[in-house]
């Protein structure tokens, strides 16, 4: 830090501090000079406001020299002015103590005194500079009018306290939001509109407050407030605080010289101040909180655009649908995804149950897993269903669904977030149907058929339906391979699947058990009509040849094992019967078959 540097921010705050003194100087002798009633003390103090101002931004190190200034400044006003040399120190150092307390206690217990930006931060202020502070210092400044000029003590405390309360709530907000940075901070974002509206509001206020107190015949003390509603509005604490100027220096200067409405009022000049602080203090205590309530419901409007412009965005832009349905079902908000994912415009499903668009047969899943999330409002549902698109076609739609709760903490609706999970549904088919699927043939494989026959048995047992399975061995198939080789031994299982086949009902499960296996169920058959199917199979390989790669004729048999699926028996007892069955029919002399006993 240079010398240089420190001697220009002396200059800068010893300028600053003589400004101070100056203002300070200035506004008490005017006070003192035009306010003062009957010899008593000065009506409006406002010079308090301006030491205030300065100790409330100003570090606790740096108080002496402004207070040190303002007692002379004070001192030197009380003694030209008003009440001479001998009262003019102990009122210099009540007022400057005034100042001080207001300023520690507004530090203490405001946090951010300077701005004035919520109800409990006025509140706090008045209760300070408008009525703790005035109050106690009152008790001093009467008991020192009274010492030395003998006048009575209560009435120079009140006039004290009510003159200070009113010059500190007329004053301070306009100079704390000038010191706190508000006014700079306005400057700086003003554009030239701003500048004519700052300039225009307050001097209309001004205006009013002039034509309503340069005149006696009507009581127009309503009047101002319409300017000072619209200054709040258009510029809230800015316009709030320099309104309060306007509106109360024109009507003092008038009421002190003995014009406007107050004088209608029937009483001593006492009691005519009296009402003019009263009607003063309510002009402050109406606009000051109602621009605070302004700007805070401003932020909270500018805070709630940004939510709804960022959830709007989401909205937009998400891959998934958003939609919020009530108790009932019924649609209640869709996102505009809807229509680029299922073809419908989302103004036309408000209002609807969304049953139209989903499949029938899961309906009743849909509408379960609705009533779930409503009686779980912590837990999340998904659902997996089909729905029709806008444009006729079938999808699969995955959601995800949670219940709202409202300020009763019952449900009030859900909150779905679908997603089309078509390809990831026909990925999982493909794989489930090449899980379950014989290549070579085509035919269902072992895993398929376990399935199927475990169905057939649950279904046999609570139907009481009939039903066969047939197991089919080609007979001397080793040889096969051996003569004709391992391609052409794959034709003739490929032949033999397609007979299978064929000569099956398309709702009979076919399938190959492994190598040269086949099963089959025969859904509804009875052991006749089941052999009379396998007989048909039989004859037809045996007498159908099939061709080898190398255009040979191959010449195969098909052995059979029958068994009925009996109601109380298990799958493995079931092929162990038929197995048998089919081990007989070798055992006969193959390319036969042989119904279980
Ligand atoms: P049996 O009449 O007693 O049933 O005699 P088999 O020769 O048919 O019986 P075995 O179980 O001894 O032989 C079955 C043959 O089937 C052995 C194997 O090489 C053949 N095989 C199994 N799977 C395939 C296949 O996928 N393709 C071909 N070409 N042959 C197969
Ligand atoms: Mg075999
Ligand atoms: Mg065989």
């Amino acid at each position: 830090m240079s010398a240089t540097y420190l001697s220009r921010d002396f200059r800068r705050r010893l300028v600053h501090v003589a400004f101070l003194g100056i203002s300070y100087f200035v506004a008490a002798s005017l006070t003192v000079a035009y306010t003062r009633f009957e010899g008593g003390v000065a009506f409006i103090w406002g010079a308090t406001a301006i030491l205030l101002s300065d100790l409330v931004v100003r570090p606790r190190g740096e108080w002496p020299l402004p207070l040190a200034i303002c007692f002379v400044a004070g001192s030197a006003a009380t003694t030209w002015f008003g009440l001479g040399i001998a009262a003019s120190l102990p009122f210099a150092v009540v007022n400057v103590a005034e100042a001080a307390l207001g300023a520690l206690l507004l530090r203490r217990y405001v946090a951010n005194c300077c701005h004035l930006e919520s109800i409990p931060e006025i509140t706090a202020f008045f209760a300070i500079v408008g009525l703790a502070v005035p109050s106690v210092l009152g008790g001093a400044a009467g008991l020192t009018a009274h010492l030395i000029t003998g006048g009575p003590f209560l009435s120079n405390w009140l006039h004290y306290s009510a003159g200070h309360a009113l010059g500190a709530i007329t004053f301070t907000p306009l100079l704390m939001l000038a010191r706190g940075g508000d006014v700079s901070g306005w400057m700086r974002k003003a554009e030239a509109s701003d500048w004519a509206e700052v300039i225009v509001l307050p001097l209309l206020v001004g205006i009013v407050a002039f034509l309503v107190f340069s005149q006696t015949r009507f009581p127009l003390l309503f009047l101002p407030f319409l300017p000072m509603m619209v200054a709040v509005f258009r510029l809230g604490r800015l316009g709030a605080a320099a309104s309060i100027i306007f509106l109360t220096v024109p009507a003092i200067v008038a009421t002190l010289n003995g014009t406007g409405p107050i004088g209608l009022i029937d009483g001593q000049n006492g009691d005519k101040a009296q009402f003019l602080q009263f009607y003063l203090a309510t002009a402050v205590l109406t606009i000051l909180p109602a621009a605070a309530e302004l700007r805070r419901r401003k932020q909270l409007f500018a805070s709630l655009q940004e939510a709804s412009a960022l959830s709007r965005l989401i909205l937009d832009r998400t891959g998934d649908i958003i939609m919020r349905l009530d108790v009932d079902g019924v649609i209640r908000y869709v996102s505009p995804s809807l229509l680029a994912i299922a073809g419908y415009r989302p103004e036309d499903m408000l209002g609807q149950l969304p049953h139209a668009m989903i499949h029938e047969d899961d309906v009743p899943e849909v509408v379960r897993v609705h009533r779930m999330a409503l009686a779980a409002p912590n837990d999340t549902f998904i659902v997996e269903y089909r729905a029709r698109r806008g444009d006729g076609s079938l999808g699969w739609f995955e959601t995800h669904t949670r219940a709202t709760i409202d300020q009763q903490g019952t449900p009030s609706g859900v909150v779905s977030i679908l997603r089309e999970i078509t390809r990831r549904k026909e990925r999982e088919g493909a794989l489930t149907r090449e899980s379950l699927t014989d290549p070579l043939t085509s035919l269902a494989n072992r895993r398929a058929f376990d399935l199927a026959l475990d169905e057939q048995i649950a279904r046999s047992r609570t139907e009481q339906r009939p039903g066969c399975i047939a197991m089919f061995d080609l007979d001397h198939f080793k040889s096969i391979n051996d003569r004709f080789g391992h391609v052409s031994g794959d034709v003739v299982l490929r032949a033999f699947s397609d007979l299978l086949r064929s000569t099956l009902r398309t709702s009979d499960v076919v399938a190959r058990y492994g190598g040269e296996e086949f099963v089959a169920i025969l859904d509804g058959a009875s052991l006749e009509q089941a052999e009379l199917v396998c007989e048909r199979v039989r004859a037809s390989f045996a007498e159908a040849p099939c061709t080898a790669d190398d255009g040979r004729t191959m010449r195969a048999t098909v052995s059979v094992g029958i068994a009925a699926v009996m109601p109380g028996t298990t799958a493995d007892q079931l092929l162990g019967v038929a197995d048998r069955a089919l081990y007989n029919a070798k055992a006969n002399g193959r390319n036969r078959l042989v119904l279980a006993a």
